[in-house]
């Protein structure tokens, strides 16, 4: 039965996230340090994101969506 589709935690939570539009996922990567990892990020709080390391600036890309496999 594919009609039933087991409760992922995390990941379940963040694409319900996503897809109210409450938040974007984020892929950052910092410049200065090397940072780099995902995270969730409101759309208003983008410009501001700065390194959890180092407290520079990061890079941020915004997935859209997750992927759907
Ligand atoms: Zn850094």
């Amino acid at each position: 039965m594919d009609a039933f589709e087991p409760a992922r935690g995390p990941t379940a939570v963040a694409d319900a996230l996503t897809r109210s539009g409450a938040f974007l996922e984020c892929v950052f990567s910092c410049p200065s340090c090397g940072l780099a990892g995902t995270s969730l990020s409101r759309p208003g709080a983008l410009e501001a994101k700065a390194c959890l390391a180092c407290g520079e600036p990061v890079v941020l890309t915004v997935l859209d969506r997750f992927p759907r496999r």
